[in-house]
């Protein structure tokens, strides 16, 4: 027969979005801003201190575009960019 148990453990499982600790993959900072799509020149700067999306006191949560998995952000310290999805 089978010698030995099932491992279940794993170590380094990831990605489950649960306990999630949104950093940046290179600076590790937290963070962030996007871009209105309709003008790049505006702004929307956010942090994930608290495991949760906090955009800037001042910024008007009407004015946020939709953040989804999709939206393209960038670290407000290093050059970093990319989508949400690799900081969750
Ligand atoms: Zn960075």
């Amino acid at each position: 027969m089978v010698n030995g148990t099932t491992t279940l453990f794993s170590p380094l499982s990831r990605g489950s979005g649960k306990d999630a600790n949104m950093e940046c993959p290179l600076c590790k900072c937290k963070k962030f801003y996007l871009k209105n799509p309709d003008d790049e020149y505006e702004t929307y700067g956010f942090d994930c201190e608290s495991g949760d999306v906090c955009f800037d006191p001042g910024i008007d949560d009407d004015d946020v575009p939709d953040l989804t998995g999709d939206s393209h952000i960038y670290c407000d310290t290093c050059t970093w960019s990319g989508k949400y999805d690799a900081i969750k």
